[in-house]
């Protein structure tokens, strides 16, 4: 409440202490938003938890709040109804919306491990944000909790290693929790949007919340319903254009209890006082069935670290718009909804902007001790995930074939003990249902980027795919073997250059690092580069690990083996392991690519 702070006897200027209700409890993003917001405007924040989005409101109604806040909608999720309802129901004076970027993590206690997990706990908003990374674990429930502060409170009191948390890094030190896994959201533009609100005709706080006279910087949040007609919604939203006011969300809701009517959220950019508003809300009356407006509120009031400008930046330039006769890839190619790029969370590790991954590990898992030590040596160097065949499509049927299956559960084995997730290739239909349960990328090889029915297969597996230009391939024909997986439904396709036939016999393959630069432009999938299999030789590898970040690869996928002379497959172009920790070190000496 406000209250004048008198300490020394010694007059004081009056510090405000503001009590904030929010939902959940202390560790919440809820609560971290009214603490930042707090000390932006320099005031004492009292935080009142509550255990429900309409106790909120009381809390604030009843005058045991000054302020209260509420999520209205996530960028991944979409609308958060409750949050709206609540608004809408009661009369609150909006003051703000604030946006905050979730920066989830999976939180675990000491001792815990990604592989272990059973059961994974948070606010069901949360557990939709962070979908995709859910889907690749195997065997873990989602257990959905009121808010992501009590899911990391009741994981850290359980003691129990099987279940995780997915909440904030505040939280994560709140309850003494350990971080398991990172950027697990399914796109890193992952914002939440509160609304904060007072009691209407609250006293006391007038001055601290006065509105500001720019109507530019303030929205409004209605409510209409129509009677189900063709073009009733359009001409509402005629109305609003013709007054030259910008909508910015739409979203229908059932009108309960009401025959044949729909009614709709919709927030306009500007303040109810401005007088096109008036002008607009007059017309409004006249062909709705009911109108509420729920309020205009501050909408300038993001905290600082809500545009962190790395991911950004990139994501908001335009595209280059293909000709329209090379319009054939409408998944594959970045345009239109997939303007952004795309991010693939494979395990924990996500790929795409804003992140330069190196994968490592041997051509062929070969034995239990060789794929341990190498796992071993990839994590201890800073590798992100570890690489190893199991089937390997070789060029003489006399060649070693792989472990394949041994070889497979040799390689989740490595995983668990390194915490590294793994990519195979898959080589056949029959193994695509097994593989994907046991390793976290399916590798599609080179030799079968054009294997349309393996492609359909991947595209229906619930796991990323890391396609592999084919050797005589051109970048239209790989975008074509990626729409192929993406028309199956499978959303999570890396892509990969790994060298071309050309007449050029001095290096295994001719590395074409000129696809990166176009691929970025044509397409919104991430990109890595495979040297080991581009140049085939082990001392070339190293420059052109460079010259693949310089040119904005999102990653490299290296071969590397214990005693590279002993190799079964591909001993010529395999790294050493101090190899392959000077080329980690090297590359994070050089700027990650916009
Ligand atoms: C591999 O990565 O193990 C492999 C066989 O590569 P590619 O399909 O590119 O020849
Ligand atoms: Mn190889």
């Amino acid at each position: 409440m406000i209250s004048p702070q008198t300490a020394t006897g010694e007059p004081q200027s009056p510090t405000l202490t503001l009590t904030a209700a929010f939902e959940g409890i202390e560790g919440s993003y809820s609560h971290a938003v009214l603490e930042a917001y707090a000390a932006r405007r320099g005031v004492l924040f009292a935080p009142l938890g509550c255990s429900s989005y309409r106790a909120v409101a009381h809390a604030v109604l009843s005058g045991r709040a000054d302020l209260g806040l509420l999520p209205v909608d996530n960028a991944i999720a979409g609308t958060i109804r409750e949050g709206y309802d609540v608004l809408a129901e009661y009369e609150l004076d909006l003051l703000a919306e604030i946006t905050w970027r979730m920066e989830h993590k999976l939180l675990g206690v000491p001792g815990a491990t990604l592989a272990g997990l059973r059961e994974i706990d948070s606010h069901p908003v949360v557990l939709a944000e962070c979908g995709r990374f859910l889907g690749s674990l195997a065997d873990v429930r989602r257990v959905p909790v009121p808010d992501t502060g009590i899911a990391a409170r009741d994981v850290a009191a359980a003691a129990d290693p099987t279940r995780g948390a997915i909440a904030s890094a505040d939280a994560a030190l709140r309850y003494g929790l350990i971080e398991l896994a990172d950027t697990i959201a399914d796109h890193p533009d992952n914002f939440t949007r509160f609304v904060l609100f007072r009691a209407p005709n609250a006293l006391g706080l007038a001055a601290e919340f006065e509105p500001a006279e720019d109507f530019a910087v303030r929205k409004t949040s209605l409510l209409f319903a129509v009677a189900d007609a063709p073009g009733a919604l359009g001409r509402c939203l005629s109305i609003l254009g013709e007054q030259g006011l910008n909508v910015s969300k739409l979203d229908s809701k059932t009108r309960l209890g009401a025959n044949a009517q729909s009614s709709f959220y919709v927030d306009v950019d500007g303040d109810v006082r401005d007088e096109r508003f008036a002008e607009a809300l007059r017309a409004l009356r006249e062909v709705t069935v009911a109108l509420h407006i729920i309020g205009s509120y501050d909408a300038s009031s993001a905290p600082a670290r809500v545009r962190r400008e790395s991911t950004i930046a990139v994501d908001e330039r335009p595209a280059v718009v293909p000709k329209p006769d090379k319009v054939a890839f409408p998944k594959a190619q970045r345009q239109g909804e997939h303007h952004v790029r795309s991010r693939v969370m494979v395990g924990n590790v996500a790929i795409g902007d804003g992140n330069f991954v190196i994968i490592g590990g041997p051509c062929s898992v070969e034995s239990r001790d060789q794929i341990l030590t190498t796992a071993e040596a990839v994590a201890a160097a800073g590798g992100v995930m570890l690489r190893g065949g199991a089937f390997k499509p070789r060029t003489s049927p006399y060649a070693f074939q792989g472990l394949g299956w041994e070889g497979v559960a040799l390689l989740a084995e490595a995983s668990r003990a390194s915490g590294l997730p793994i990519v195979s290739e898959v080589m056949s239909i029959d193994q695509v249902e097994r593989m994907a349960a046991s390793v976290d990328l399916l590798q599609i090889g080179a030799r079968n980027m054009q294997n349309y029915d393996l492609l359909k297969a991947v595209g229906k597996a619930e796991r990323p795919v890391l396609l592999k230009r084919g050797m005589a391939a051109s970048i239209d024909e790989l975008l074509a073997a990626a729409e192929y997986i993406l028309s199956e439904g499978n959303p999570n396709v890396i892509l990969c250059e790994r060298g071309i036939r050309t007449f050029e016999t001095a290096t295994r393959n001719t590395l074409d690092l000129s696809a990166i630069p176009v691929l970025r432009e044509r397409s919104h999938l991430p990109v890595l580069v495979d040297p080991s299999h581009g140049v085939g030789v082990r001392r070339w590898i190293a420059p052109l690990c460079r010259a693949a970040k310089a040119v904005g690869a999102h990653g490299l996928l290296l071969e590397v083996h214990p005693n590279p002379a002993e190799a079964k497959c591909d001993a010529d172009q395999a790294l050493t392991f101090a190899d392959f920790r000077a080329i980690v070190a090297e590359l994070a000496r050089i700027p990650l690519q916009a």
